[in-house]
């Protein structure tokens, strides 16, 4: 490390993500962020105070010991630095793309009240890049358990879930419904943020360790949890299902040709390609069209920006609440603003219209303002009586949440369930009402985030580990 003092340190400017130009990314779906170069990565990790009782590693859901990686990485110990990460993290170039860093290890940083938290997210990528580029293997697993354990979902939750049962020696198999594997990673956050080789990868290491994936298999329509328990032979299972079902506005004409949820639509143009010339999936076409799009979160943003890459023209983003109360990452924000998605706060839909042939052409909006807070803590957008107006469109895309998809619970009705609908599990273990079943990640906490639902996925695999151990297991 070089010799800085902490006035030295704390003085030095942060280092900022080199990131494409907005008028040149925003025709493409190639990656926005260009990443740390070697020096610029050890710039910004010299700058960390290295504190002895770290507030950013307490802000780490899955707690990566990040003064110790950070300290690595200025020495230019990458390898080091790797391995660091690797103890906690299973998915380091994913999170140090698309975690809410600013509400996390960041926000916890005792710089970032001066507005110069180190840049973790920035380093925990660069390293995890430089890594897989190198092909450094940091696990090495035990000897078989003869245990076997079948993982539902191949989401971050069940990706978690796979890689440290299979390091603790257990048989595992990913059953997934989907043709292709990694979740919400996969079909719904777009390429120009998290491109799909980096899934691909993390999913190939996980092959290599052993674990086997099934895909296009729907757990609940031909196989039950209670088969994969019985007849398949498993001795435990994870479902780490998430929470892939679109919820709509519940105004008239949201059945109009021309509204799609943010889930359909992302799926098309990610999962299914629709961006790729040539690609046989339907979308319907945006360019030169108006798109609105409802909600705030990172799926609005993602969408918006999809439709920007797609040649859509204007992009608008209606909110119902203020920009201070929008849920998605404020980088997210700023890169869908200056790629010329347009913010349009304290509005609700209230009707979507139609023509004769049932396609979409308008909006009825109400105009809204912030009353009292309501039990999140947020203020309530509260309609302002007679300030209603219409706008002409062509394309919308609801993006206001989703919640669990019925069909696997369906199928298991002796899973408890929580008020919201979502399965009810023990915080500490993720273990369900049903014995030698657990679960972890979106299906129990809701829409949240990609490392809380690896957080589970991993307090899970302890738990099942314990559980295998127990005269319990079959
Ligand atoms: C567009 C979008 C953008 C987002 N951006 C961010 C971001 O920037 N940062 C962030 O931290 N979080 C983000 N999130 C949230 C984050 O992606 C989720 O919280 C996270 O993926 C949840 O992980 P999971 O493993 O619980 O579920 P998922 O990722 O949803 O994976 C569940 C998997 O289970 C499969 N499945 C479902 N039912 C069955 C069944 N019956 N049988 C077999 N398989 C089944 C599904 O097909 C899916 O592949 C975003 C979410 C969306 C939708």
């Amino acid at each position: 490390m070089s010799e800085l003092s902490r006035r030295e340190r704390m003085k030095r400017e942060p280092v900022s993500m080199p990131e494409r130009p907005a008028g040149e990314r925003a025709a493409d779906f190639d990656e926005v962020n260009l990443g740390y170069s070697f020096d610029q990565a050890v710039a910004e990790a010299e700058r960390c105070l290295l504190c002895a009782r770290p507030t950013c590693v307490q802000g780490c859901p899955v707690s990566v010991d990040i003064v110790e990686f950070v300290h690595r990485v200025s020495n230019a110990d990458l390898a080091g630095a790797a391995e660091v990460i690797a103890a906690d993290n299973s998915l380091p170039a994913v999170c140090g793309r698309v975690c809410p860093q600013e509400t996390q290890c960041e926000g916890a940083c005792v710089l970032a009240k001066k507005g110069k938290a180190i840049h973790i997210g920035n380093l925990e990528r660069f390293v995890a890049d430089v890594a897989r580029a190198e092909g450094w293997a940091t696990t090495s697993d035990p000897a078989p358990s003869g245990r076997r354990v079948a993982v539902v979902g191949s989401g971050p939750a069940g990706i978690a879930c796979a890689g440290d049962l299979v390091g603790m020696g257990h048989e595992v198999t990913v059953f997934e419904a989907l043709h292709e594997l990694g979740g919400v990673l996969a079909y719904g956050i777009p390429e120009f943020r998290l491109p799909k080789a980096i899934v691909e990868a993390e999913i190939d290491r996980l092959r290599q360790r052993g674990v086997h994936f099934e895909t296009n298999a729907v757990i609940g329509m031909v196989d039950t949890v209670d088969d994969l328990l019985t007849t398949e032979g498993y001795d435990a299972v994870f479902l780490g299902v998430g929470a892939g079902f679109p919820r709509f506005l519940d105004v008239p004409g949201e059945n109009l040709v021309g509204v799609y949820s943010a889930s359909e639509f992302l799926t098309r143009v990610n999962l299914m390609r629709a961006y790729v010339a040539g690609s046989d999936t339907p979308l319907i076409e945006v360019e030169g069209r108006s798109v609105v799009v409802f909600g705030a979160g990172n799926t609005a943003m993602d969408a918006a920006r999809t439709a920007v890459r797609l040649g859509a023209d204007p992009v608008t983003i209606a909110y119902r609440r203020t920009r201070e109360e929008m849920p998605a990452r404020a980088e997210e924000v700023a890169h869908a603003e200056a790629e010329g998605v347009v913010l349009e706060t304290l509005v609700a839909p209230v009707e979507l219209l139609g023509n004769e042939a049932g396609r979409l052409v308008g909006l009825r909006l109400q105009r809204m303002e912030l009353g009292e807070p309501g039990d999140d803590g947020r203020r309530r957008p509260e309609p302002i009586p007679g300030e209603v107006l219409e706008v002409t469109v062509d394309v919308a895309i609801i993006a206001i949440g989703n919640g669990p998809n019925p069909l696997l619970l369906r199928a298991t009705p002796d899973l408890d369930r929580s008020e919201r609908g979502t399965i009810a599990v023990d915080s500490d273990t993720g273990s369900t009402s049903k014995p030698g079943v657990y679960a972890g990640g979106d299906i129990v906490t809701g829409g949240a985030t990609v490392i809380l639902a690896m957080g589970a996925g991993r307090r899970a695999a302890r738990a099942i580990d314990d559980y295998l151990g127990t005269d319990q297991a079959p």
